[in-house]
């Protein structure tokens, strides 16, 4: 029986084409995006991510088949390959952003990590007392395995210390600008044209509950006011990075009220319903590489499931 009214599926993408984290497959990418986007345009009701939050929190109905879509860190493939297929079928969503990535200050990790294990001619990486060899198929993604479940352990200052000590161990050729894949702030005001709506995404991509409250504190109030300044709009939600239980605690949910924030997304669970408390909203994980057909299947066994 359709539980339509009350529930929302709240999609997260991050990148849509290729990346040193996530290569794209020939039958992946932006591409196979835009069939998501086509089923979905066909299929769903995509609304506006704030707007349904203060609706299900206000008891007022969606409609039936609600979806509203995310993307999180500021990707330019969001500005180049997104857009145009949303604005082609008219469909809203929202992009959680990063000032420090924007800024081309700050590194996003995982793809600085992935870009000098994929590029380094070192046959293995030294890394807490083991050697994890780089040279078979297979060697790459178990290595990043091992070493991002070790760093999202860390604080912001140790995570990024530690990634430059294997950076300058692996000796890749060339460099990596945060630039390369990330939009500016020009872009990001682009973005705003094209009729996106913004959240925010922490000034630096911090997992906030491995910082002090302090700190939390300070960055999301600085992350907000800042891209409120910055692209002149006014930011609502949150999501938090990683988003995984433990990755935000009470601290963090207090300090994204507190700093003007009404909803914040997770990464965990499937629907938001209207008793889903409104600062942990739950996400779907999307990659651009899913077939249609199972974006389809996941969404319609999400929205129509009877309880
Ligand atoms: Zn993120």
């Amino acid at each position: 029986m359709s539980r339509g009214g009350s529930r929302l599926l709240v999609l997260g993408y991050h990148n849509v084409d290729s990346t040193w984290r996530w290569p794209a497959t020939p039958s992946g990418g932006p591409r196979n995006f835009a069939r998501q986007m086509a089923w979905l345009a066909r299929s769903a009701n995509v609304v506006p991510l704030d707007a349904a939050l203060a609706d299900l929190a206000a008891g007022r109905p969606l409609p039936p088949r609600s979806v509203a879509i995310t993307f999180d860190d500021g990707y330019r493939d969001n500005l180049v390959h997104a857009v145009p297929v949303l604005r082609r079928h008219g469909l809203p969503a929202t992009v959680f952003l990063v000032p420090g990535f924007l800024s081309h200050k700050v590194h996003a990790w995982w793809e600085r990590l992935s870009w000098a294990l994929r590029t380094t001619a070192a046959p293995s990486v030294e890394f807490e007392d083991a050697v994890l060899p780089l040279g078979a198929d297979g060697d790459h993604a178990r290595a990043l395995g091992v070493i991002e479940a070790s760093l999202k352990r860390d604080d912001l200052a140790t995570r990024h210390d530690r990634l430059e000590r294997l950076v300058d161990a692996l000796e890749p050729p060339g460099e990596l600008h945060p630039g390369d894949l990330y939009m500016d702030w020009d872009e990001a005001r682009q973005l705003v044209c094209a009729g996106i709506s913004i959240g925010s995404h922490t000034m630096s991509h911090a997992i906030l509950a491995r910082e002090t409250a302090a700190d939390q504190q300070q960055d999301l109030r600085e992350c907000r006011e800042s891209l409120q300044r910055e692209l002149a709009v006014e930011v609502r939600s949150l999501a938090y990075p990683n988003g995984q239980k433990g990755d935000y605690d009470d601290v963090t949910i207090d300090a994204a009220r507190a700093s003007g924030h009404e909803f914040a997304v997770t990464t965990r669970g499937r629907v938001t319903e209207s008793g889903t408390p409104p600062f942990e909203t739950s996400r779907w994980i999307v990659s651009p590489e899913k077939p249609a057909a199972r974006l389809a299947a996941g969404c319609l066994r999400s929205l129509l499931a009877a309880r």
